[in-house]
C-alpha cells in the first residue's frame, strides 16, 4: 500500500465569515509572553460542577486527605465529567461559593499540604492501540471539557450519534477576544501536544482531515505547526491530512459556527450543532489536555489563562491549578490595582462574565481574567433605540437583535425565539455597536434563562399530569370490582 504523506500546506488565502466586527485587539500586554507557573497556592476552591450537564456528587468530606489528581466529585449521567483535586492537602470544608458564572455553587476547599507530593495520576494509555470506548472513557475520566469557554464534555462531543457523518476536525486556535493570548501561548509552548491531541481525536473519530484554525495575527506560528506535523509519527503513518487555516482577524472568528464557515464554507443550520455541518470543533487547550490524559494519565487539574487589563500591573499568561484564587496570589507575582478596578471579567471583554470580587475560583473553562479600569468599560446609561440597524449589520448569525430585544421587553418570549433567540451565540457584537448603549446580549442571556425555567416548569407540570393520571388509574375501581365480582 502506498502511503500518502501530506505535509502542512501554507495557506494561500485568508478565510473569513460575513458580518462581525473589527475590534481593537489589546493583546500587546501579554502577546509573546511565556506562561508563568502560579507559585504554590495555600488553598484552592474547586467547584464541584464545572461542566454543561447533570450535577456531580462529592466523593470527599471535610478532614479528608487528598492527593493532586485524585477524583473528588463525579456524576452518573453521560453529560457529566468528574472533578479532581488540583493540589495535595486536606479538605477544609465543602460549601457554597460564588462561581465564575455569578451563581452560588458547591465547592471543595482544600488547604495545601506537603508541597513535595506530586500526587497520583492514572496510568498512561496508548490511544492508538486501545478501543474507541476505552479512549472516550479515558477522556471522560480525566474530566476534560471544552476549555474555550463552553464547558461541554469532550467525550460527548467526540461521540456523534449514528448517522452523523463527520469529515473535518477543527482545532480552534482563533482566540478572537481582545486581551486574551492564552491559546497563542499554549500553541507556542506545546505545539507537539496540540498535534498529538489532534491525532488522538482523529483516531477516535476516524476522521482523516483536520484544520488548525487561527487568526492571521498568529501567522508566525505556521512554521512551528509545520515542524510538529512533520515530526508527528501518527500524522504520517495514519495518512492524515492536517493543515493550518488562516482566518481574517475579525470578531467573533473563534465562535464554532464562524470558524466552520470560514474554513469549510459550510453553514451550521439554525438550531443545529457543528456535527450537522460535518465538523467537530475542539479548542487547542482541550486538545493538549487530551494528549496529557493519555500520555501522562493527567486529569484536567491545571489550566493556562491570561490575566490582563488596565488595572493589572503585571499582565501575563499564567498556569494555575483549578480552584486557584487571584486574591491569594502573592503581590510580587500578580499585582492588581484594586483602587482603579472598575470591572472584573472572567473570560474576555465580549463574552466574559462580570464578577463582584477576586475570590472567584479559576475553572476548567476560564480562559482569562480581565481587570478593567473605568476608561476601558462602557458605563454610559441606556438610551432609547434609534432604529439605526447597526446591531443587525454586526450580527454574524444574521439575527435581528433589535426585534429580539423588543419581543423580550414586551414579554413575548415565543416571538423572541421565532426571531432567533436560540441561535444567538451571545458574542456581544450587537451590544458593542449599539449607539444607544442598550444591553442587548445581557437581555438575550436573561431571555434564554427564562425560557429554560419555563421549559422546566412545563416539563414538571407534564410529569405531574402523567403521575396524577397514573394515580387516578390506580384508584379507579376495576370494572366489576364495586360489585364484588371476580374476573
Ligand atoms: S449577541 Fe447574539 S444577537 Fe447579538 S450579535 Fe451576537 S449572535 Fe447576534
Ligand atoms: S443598534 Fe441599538 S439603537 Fe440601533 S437599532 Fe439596534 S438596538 Fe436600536
Amino acid at each position: 500500500m502506498t502511503l500518502r504523506i501530506k505535509w502542512l500546506r501554507i495557506p494561500e488565502m485568508v478565510n473569513t465569515f460575513k458580518r462581525g466586527l473589527k475590534l481593537p485587539t489589546r493583546k500587546h500586554a501579554t502577546e509573546g509572553k511565556a506562561v508563568e507557573l502560579v507559585p504554590s497556592p495555600g488553598q484552592v476552591v474547586i467547584p464541584v460542577n464545572q461542566h454543561f450537564g447533570a450535577p456531580n456528587a462529592c466523593l470527599v468530606k471535610a478532614g479528608d486527605r487528598v492527593r493532586r489528581g485524585q477524583k473528588i466529585a463525579e456524576g452518573a449521567g453521560l453529560m457529566t465529567v468528574p472533578v479532581h483535586a488540583s493540589i495535595s492537602g486536606v479538605v477544609k470544608k465543602i460549601e457554597m461559593r460564588t462561581q465564575a458564572n455569578n451563581a452560588e455553587g458547591l465547592c471543595v476547599v482544600i488547604d495545601a499540604g506537603d508541597a513535595g507530593d506530586a500526587g497520583e495520576f492514572m496510568p498512561a494509555l496508548d490511544p492508538f492501540s486501545c478501543s474507541k470506548e476505552e479512549a472516550l472513557g479515558r477522556i471522560r475520566e480525566a474530566g476534560i471539557l471544552g476549555m474555550g469557554g463552553a464547558g461541554f464534555p469532550s467525550h460527548v462531543k467526540l461521540s456523534p450519534p449514528p448517522g452523523k457523518v463527520i469529515d473535518v476536525i477543527i482545532a480552534d486556535g482563533a482566540e478572537c477576544e481582545p486581551y486574551l493570548t492564552t491559546d497563542e501561548a499554549v500553541m507556542t509552548e506545546k505545539p507537539h501536544l496540540l498535534i498529538r491531541g489532534l491525532t488522538i481525536v482523529m483516531k477516535i473519530t476516524g476522521v482523516k482531515r483536520a484544520v488548525i484554525g487561527m487568526e492571521d495575527n498568529k501567522k508566525n506560528l505556521i512554521p512551528l505547526m509545520e515542524r510538529e506535523i512533520r515530526l508527528n509519527g501518527e500524522a504520517r503513518n495514519g495518512n492524515l491530512d492536517i493543515t493550518v487555516g488562516l482566518c481574517r482577524t475579525r470578531y467573533p472568528q473563534g465562535g464554532e459556527k464562524m470558524l466552520i464557515t470560514a474554513l469549510t464554507g459550510r453553514e451550521v443550520p439554525s438550531g443545529g450543532l457543528p456535527m450537522d455541518a460535518g465538523c467537530i470543533v475542539q479548542n487547542v487547550g482541550t486538545l493538549i489536555a487530551i494528549a496529557e490524559a493519555f500520555d501522562l494519565g493527567k486529569p484536567l487539574i491545571d489550566r493556562d489563562l491570561t490575566v490582563s487589563g488596565g488595572a493589572c500591573r503585571t499582565p501575563k499568561n499564567i498556569r494555575a491549578p483549578i480552584g486557584a484564587l487571584l486574591s491569594r496570589m502573592p503581590v510580587e507575582f500578580m499585582d492588581v490595582d484594586l483602587e482603579h478596578t472598575a470591572k472584573i471579567l472572567f473570560g474576555g471583554p465580549m463574552m466574559g462574565n462580570a464578577v463582584p470580587h477576586l475570590d472567584i475560583p479559576i475553572q476548567k473553562n476560564t480562559s482569562g481574567i480581565i481587570l478593567m479600569t473605568a476608561a476601558e468599560t462602557l458605563a454610559d446609561p441606556e438610551g432609547p433605540c434609534i432604529r439605526c440597524a447597526r446591531c443587525i449589520r454586526s450580527c454574524s448569525c444574521r439575527l435581528s437583535p433589535v426585534i429580539m430585544n423588543d419581543s423580550l421587553n414586551a414579554g413575548d418570549l415565543d416571538y423572541a425565539v421565532t426571531a432567533g433567540l436560540l441561535d444567538c451565540i451571545e458574542c456581544g457584537s450587537c451590544t458593542y455597536v449599539c449607539p444607544a448603549r442598550i444591553k442587548l446580549v445581557q437581555r438575550f442571556r436573561v431571555g434564554k434563562q427564562r425560557l429554560r425555567a419555563r421549559q422546566a416548569l412545563e416539563k414538571a407540570a407534564a410529569a405531574q399530569q402523567v403521575s396524577g393520571a397514573g394515580s387516578q388509574t390506580a384508584v379507579q375501581p376495576a370494572p366489576g370490582a364495586a360489585s364484588g365480582r371476580g374476573a
